[in-house]
């Protein structure tokens, strides 16, 4: 029987020969999100006004899960964990303490002062937020490695309160390795519900639902669109999407690696992209061959035949241009398989990325589970402003002065001359007021 191969990467090209539409489709890449507005926009109202009866209701419609409540129960937690195989549970540890010890390097110094000017003494604490709202997927996949991206940062940094919100299954139960990952990380409460209506309970709080301070993690378009409608409830962490990778590659990569590292990526999602970018042209044909090879026999199938018609394999002119295109690109995950001379070469080069990974073998997967670092990433080229999920997005800082009058002196004249100019005269007299004889 003749095996039908699957694969068509959308583009297969030299870069200077590539479309200005091909180009912008690249580059806009996820930002679809205006398609769901409507649907979205629905949901949110709805469930601002029945709470919890608006997302029982969604989750027959969209899990086709019939529940009678929404928190998972602590019962329901230990019989997850006591039907893991033992070495799933190992594995789930291992991946936990790498993340749990790479997020406690991230932290700051929970206080710290200077003192420049003599009487002027400066200085900033750092304290965690109190309530935080995790989103872990649920739909294509089951992601409890999310639970661990996501929870177990907020709880390093201090966190009081550390919510999970997650898709029920069909039967109405959650993935029992998700619960198992919530109990590692220390999740406070679980519930069972996903999409935009998930993001509306913990950014306006329901019956059982508590409203939080800030909503991070992935999703797909509905919960992106969903995070970015309720930012006057809650602070988000920055739109994460559909997962993309961009692979700069010369003639040290292995071919076969690199297929299998675009597959990966393409199995997430039907709106997954994959790009290689490299100056041999002896690299991209049998980059693309292996795809083709690789692809024939993949489980997700009919996501990555999808997704790989979003994704690229193009060849440039020298390493420069494909630095320059990665960063007009502004990947998720940037792996970067050159020769060894030339890795701090690229690095040092890369403007645009939400994680990068060096050398052959380090691939995304390693970092999905179990390296340390974090997968929640800005997709979509939002790595251009906002990094990826660290501590940092779970603790707010204030500032702190205390000043003698001797320090105070040494800056009157500014404060008072500066004032008066903007024409804020009050502000000049309660300098003024405190050295009056
Ligand atoms: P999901 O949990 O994001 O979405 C499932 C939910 O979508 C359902 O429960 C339902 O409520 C809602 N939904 C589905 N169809 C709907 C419709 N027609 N109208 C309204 N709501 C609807 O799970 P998913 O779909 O598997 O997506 C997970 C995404 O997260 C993938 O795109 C994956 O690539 C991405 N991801 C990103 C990162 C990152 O850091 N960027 C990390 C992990 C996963």
């Amino acid at each position: 029987m003749k095996v039908q191969a699957i694969v068509s990467i959308m583009i297969f090209k030299k870069l200077s020969e590539l479309s200005d539409s091909d180009l912008n489709k690249l580059h806009s890449r996820g930002k679809g999100l205006a398609d769901v507005g409507a649907s979205v926009d629905a949901i949110l109202e709805n469930v601002q006004k029945n709470g919890d009866a608006a997302i029982l209701e969604y989750a027959k419609q969209f899990d086709k899960a019939d529940l009678k409540s929404l928190q998972v129960t602590s019962a329901e937690i230990e019989e997850a964990v006591a039907s893991l195989d033992s070495n799933l549970l190992k594995h789930l540890r291992q991946a936990a303490e790498n993340i749990r010890r790479f997020h406690a390097a991230q932290l700051p110094k929970e206080i710290w002062y200077i003192e420049e000017t003599p009487g002027i003494v400066l200085g900033q604490k750092t304290i965690p937020l109190s309530k935080v709202g995790c989103y872990v997927p649920g739909g294509r996949a089951s992601y409890p490695s999310t639970v661990l991206m996501t929870a177990l940062p907020a709880k390093v940094a201090g966190v009081t309160e550390v919510i999970v919100c997650t898709p029920p299954l069909a039967d109405g139960t959650v993935h029992p390795l998700t619960l198992a990952a919530c109990k590692i990380a220390g999740v406070d409460k679980i519930f069972k519900t996903g999409g935009a209506q998930a993001i509306a309970g913990m950014a306006y709080g329901t019956q059982s639902i508590p409203q939080v301070d800030k909503i991070v993690g992935p999703g797909n378009v509905y919960v992106t669109y969903a995070k970015m409608k309720i930012r006057d409830y809650a602070e988000i962490d920055f739109p994460a999407g559909p997962s993309e990778v961009l692979i700069i590659a010369d003639d040290f990569a292995d071919p076969k690696m690199a297929a299998a590292d675009i597959l990966a990526q393409a199995e997430h999602d039907p709106n997954s992209v994959s790009v290689l970018v490299t100056p041999s042209e002896k690299l991209a044909k049998s980059v693309f061959d292996e795809v083709e090879k690789q692809s024939r026999t993949a489980k997700r199938k009919e996501i990555i035949e999808t997704s790989l018609k979003n994704s690229a394999i193009l060849m440039t002119g020298n390493m420069d241009e494909c630095i320059s295109f990665s960063n007009d690109f502004g990947p998720e995950h940037l792996q970067i398989m050159v020769s060894p001379d030339m890795e701090d070469v690229v690095l040092n080069q890369i403007q645009n990325a939400g994680s990068v990974f060096v050398g052959n073998y380090a691939p995304v997967p390693a970092g999905d589970y179990a390296s340390g670092t974090n997968h929640v990433l800005p997709t979509s080229g939002y790595v251009r402003m906002y990094s990826g999920l660290n501590t940092a997005h779970f603790l707010k800082s204030f500032t702190i002065q205390r000043i003698s009058k001797e320090g105070l002196g040494e800056i009157k004249d500014a404060v008072i001359d500066l004032a008066e100019t903007e024409g804020l005269f009050e502000h000049a007299e309660a300098i003024r007021k405190r050295f009056e004889e």
